[in-house]
This record gives C-alpha cells, structure tokens and sequence, in this order.
C-alpha cells in the first residue's frame, strides 16, 4: 500500500498533490478590502430588492466589479413587505442600475 499526502488550497478548496503548487494557489488569490460602491436595478427592470452590481477595492490596489448572479437563502418575510421574485433570480441584471457610493 502507498500512502499518498494531498495538500489542500484553503482559499479555493483545490486539492494538489505536492505543497508547492498548494502555496503558490494560495498565494495566487485576492482577496477584497473594502466595498467601494454599488449599483442597484430599479422595482420596475429588475424586480430584485439587492444590488445589482458590488464594485469591491482588492487588497492589492485592483478596483472589480461584480454582478448579482443568485440569491442563495431568502429571509422570511412578514406579510406586507417586498417580496424577492426567488422564481425570476436568473442573471438578467445588467442595464438600469444607479451606482450608490458606500
Ligand atoms: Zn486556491
């Protein structure tokens, strides 16, 4: 029997079979620092309450941008409030959206 060792990212999870391509995953990653601002898709085009666009400041000086994709557990609700179209949650967001400065 042989025994094989894995190393495992713990940024992204990839599993490698030597610790030197482990640490460069590792050291290959950005994290975000800070939100810088966001954009949010009106009631009447998008129909989703969060924010279309997240533009985040990375720690090493990049400005991203991301777009929503999914909302991944909706709160509940009381009766009376808006209600997230989890149905309609596809990727349609892209036009419409008013930047807010965090
Ligand atoms: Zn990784």
């Amino acid at each position: 029997m042989t025994e094989i060792t894995n190393y495992r990212c713990d940024i992204c999870g990839e599993v490698y079979l030597d610790q030197e391509t482990a640490d460069q995953c590792e050291a290959f990653h950005v994290r975000p620092e800070q939100l810088d601002s966001m954009m949010f898709g009106s009631i009447a085009k998008t129909k989703i309450p969060y924010p279309g666009f997240l533009i985040m400041k990375m720690v090493d000086g990049a400005v991203v941008k991301y777009a929503y994709n999914d909302i991944l557990n909706v709160p509940k609700q009381d009766e009376g409030e808006f209600n997230v179209p989890v149905e309609n949650s596809d990727n349609s967001v892209g036009c419409g959206c008013d930047e807010v400065d965090e």
